[in-house]
């Protein structure tokens, strides 16, 4: 049978807390953190991720531990939070084929994006489940008290930006569940690699604390997540289709089946920063975006109102992209 828990800590988690101050090697109860700066505040964050729901069961095991820290580290990136540590909760079922195997590449998943993002394991625990594969990471992050980025502070007159390209990730899972034939072309092998690996803007977040009116990252789709901010910000959305920035290959895609330009919209786990800026600052918020590498788009505006409004090149509402509980067109 498998390793027990300590040996499983000792080989393949406590070596990820090195270098955390008050992690302890993970070898007391728990971890301390330290005090945060004068007048930061810590903001703290947790997503759960399930086997077959929001990962494939046979994705290899570090991509999922990437994926995991990832959608953690992109919602720090929409409060404006530089990102310290997190800490894991790992339900393995007893069934799992070659579990050293799936720990290792686990472990090498994180420890490679904890060098790509500058943070330690803090704690955790491991437990066997009658269920899929479960984890859940809750990453700790810093931001200056009274600017972090809500949801909250977007203003009639303001621009609405997105990060990255949108909807890749969604044409990514269908690639990945074989609606749309085998990844065979360099199309589908972007598309999918985005759906697994998100980048989270773990940089220009943080770079747009001061410029930023409101923001959240967008991860179950940009129409229902701008309804966010139009909900807390008892302001209406507006987002010009045309404008929505999409990348190459979900462009081809797009032109092959026209049907997908909906699944862009309302398609989830795109990890793209959604925000309002004044129209006085679209300098500010370009400068922020180059001087971190990223490429931030305009997409809209902010009116007196309520709801979100989708307009297509012609400014007509485009309608039919209510998906889930909440939406107001
Ligand atoms: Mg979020």
């Amino acid at each position: 049978m498998s390793l027990g828990e300590f040996d499983r800590i000792d080989r393949f988690f406590a070596p990820l807390s090195r270098g955390a101050e008050g992690a302890f090697g993970l070898t007391d109860d728990a971890a301390l953190l330290p005090v945060a700066a004068d007048g930061a505040a810590w903001v703290v964050t947790v997503d759960a991720l399930v086997a077959g729901v929001h990962f494939l069961p046979n994705d290899p095991a570090d991509l999922v531990a990437r994926k995991a820290l990832r959608v953690n580290l992109s919602d720090l990136a929409a409060m404006g939070a530089v990102p310290y540590g997190y800490t894991l909760a790992l339900a393995l079922p007893p069934d799992l084929v070659e579990p050293e195997a799936w720990l290792d590449g686990f472990a090498r998943g994180l420890r490679l994006d904890q060098d790509i993002y500058g943070i330690h394991l803090l704690g955790g625990d491991s437990v066997s489940t009658p269920g899929p594969v479960t984890l859940s990471v809750t990453a700790f992050g810093t931001v200056a008290r009274e600017r972090a980025l809500r949801r909250s502070g977007a203003r009639p007159g303001d621009d609405l930006w997105v990060s990255g390209t949108i909807g890749d990730s969604a044409i990514g899972l269908q690639v990945l569940a074989g609606a749309d034939g085998p990844c065979v072309d360099p199309d589908a092998t972007f598309l999918a690699d985005r759906y697994r690996l998100p980048r989270p803007r773990v940089a220009l977040g943080p770079a747009l604390v001061g410029i930023a009116t409101a923001a959240l990252d967008v991860s179950d789709g940009l129409v229902q997540d701008a309804g966010h901010i139009a909900r807390r910000s008892g302001v209406g959305v507006r987002i010009e289709l045309a404008r929505v920035p999409l990348s190459d290959s979900a462009s081809r895609r797009i032109v092959a089946a026209s049907s997908l330009h909906r699944d862009i919209l309302t398609g989830g786990d795109d990890y793209e920063l959604l925000f309002t800026a004044p129209v006085a600052q679209r300098s500010s918020v370009a400068d922020a975006a180059a001087a971190t590498g990223d490429t931030v788009t305009r997409i809209g505006r902010i009116e007196a109102g309520e709801g979100v409004e989708v307009l297509d090149a012609d400014g007509r509402a485009v309608e039919g992209l209510a998906r889930g509980g909440w939406s107001h067109f």
